[in-house]
């Protein structure tokens, strides 16, 4: 059994690593600000045995009692709308959160995982991403404090792990959707799971030919618990290559909830990637991984929490 920290807790994967960890019998501790996150998406596991929440700002100093074996830096905001409204916290928990982070796992000589993205490939120039590419990124644009927070994030982890031997590994971590996405959080499955349960148009930004590749919440979480108990120290690409237009996604969205609005065209946002799809090729051969979930069977459950979040509100 192992005893696992998990930095951003609250938030839609931080509660469902939590879950899977639990699960497999493991005892964790959920770190949050709460900025982002929320203490409802851990509410079943409050009282549990093996189970504690510790309400931190991971970029000041962390402290823990007692050994960790495995501590899984998840806190940042993730989606567009949330790090360009909080610019400066997530450039400093991508950098001054990691560097703690880091320090802790030396400290208490634990696994580290750092939750990077596709980001780091920015608009990418190479189809599929492996991890090999180094990315296109635009430092000053409004995706730059999160895309180069992450950069930094794994600089620094491969710095602790080249000078200091901490046992290190990078998930760079694609689309994921899945029950516990907030409702306002900006991103495209939320946005359109809102408006076709509300009945208002669909909101498609550019011509919605930029594609993405959508990983069920479930089949993420499994990528990472692996990587989690192995000893990869490179970056691993975990994501379903399964690649569509954000139009086709609209589509897919309106068919799974059954609604009938109408699709509207907003302007693209700045530095929107227009193509994003992983080459899973590493995590097939290093962690025998790969997606399981079809889109259609994901997205009914999502539809499910979705529909009682709207209802709630
Ligand atoms: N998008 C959209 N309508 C929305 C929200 C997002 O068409 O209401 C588009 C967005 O421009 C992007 C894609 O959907 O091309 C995925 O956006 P998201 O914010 O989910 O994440 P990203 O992959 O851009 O980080």
């Amino acid at each position: 059994m192992a005893r696992v920290l998990i930095t951003g807790g609250a938030g839609f994967l931080g509660s469902h690593l939590a879950d899977a960890m639990m699960g497999r019998g493991h005892e964790v501790i959920c770190m949050d600000n709460l900025l982002t996150g929320s203490t409802s998406n851990l509410g079943h596991l409050f009282g549990k045995p093996g189970f504690q929440f510790v309400k931190h700002d991971v970029t000041n100093f962390i402290h823990i009692d007692g050994p960790l074996d495995v501590i899984l830096h998840f806190a940042s905001p993730a989606s567009p709308i949330d790090y360009l409204q909080l610019p400066i916290q997530t450039l400093k928990v991508g950098s001054l959160g990691t560097h703690k982070a880091l320090g802790l796992a030396k400290e208490k000589n634990a696994r580290f995982i750092i939750a990077s993205t596709s980001e780091v490939y920015g608009d990418p120039l190479i189809h599929p991403q492996p991890e090999s590419y180094w990315g296109n990124v635009n430092p000053i644009g409004p995706r730059g404090v999160y895309d180069e927070a992450k950069r930094f994030a794994e600089a620094m982890t491969m710095a602790y792990h080249r000078a200091h031997g901490v046992n290190t590994g990078i998930v760079r971590i694609f689309n994921t959707y899945g029950p516990r996405m907030r409702l306002n959080d900006g991103r495209v499955l939320p946005a359109f799971m809102g408006q076709a349960l509300t009945g208002q148009d669909f909101t498609v930004f550019g011509d919605g030919s930029q594609t993405r590749s959508f990983c069920y919440v479930s089949d993420l979480v499994e990528g990472i618990c692996r990587l989690a108990f192995s000893n990869e120290h490179f970056p691993v690409n975990i994501g379903n290559p399964r690649e569509m237009t954000i139009l086709e996604f609209a589509e897919e969205v309106l068919r799974v909830t059954g609604a009938k609005c109408k699709i509207v065209f907003k302007d693209l946002p700045e530095d929107d990637p227009k193509v994003r799809q992983p080459d899973i090729t590493r995590a097939r051969a290093l962690l025998g991984w790969e997606p399981k979930v079809a889109l259609r069977e994901g997205l009914e459950h999502t539809l499910a929490y979705f529909r009682g979040r709207v209802t709630a509100s």
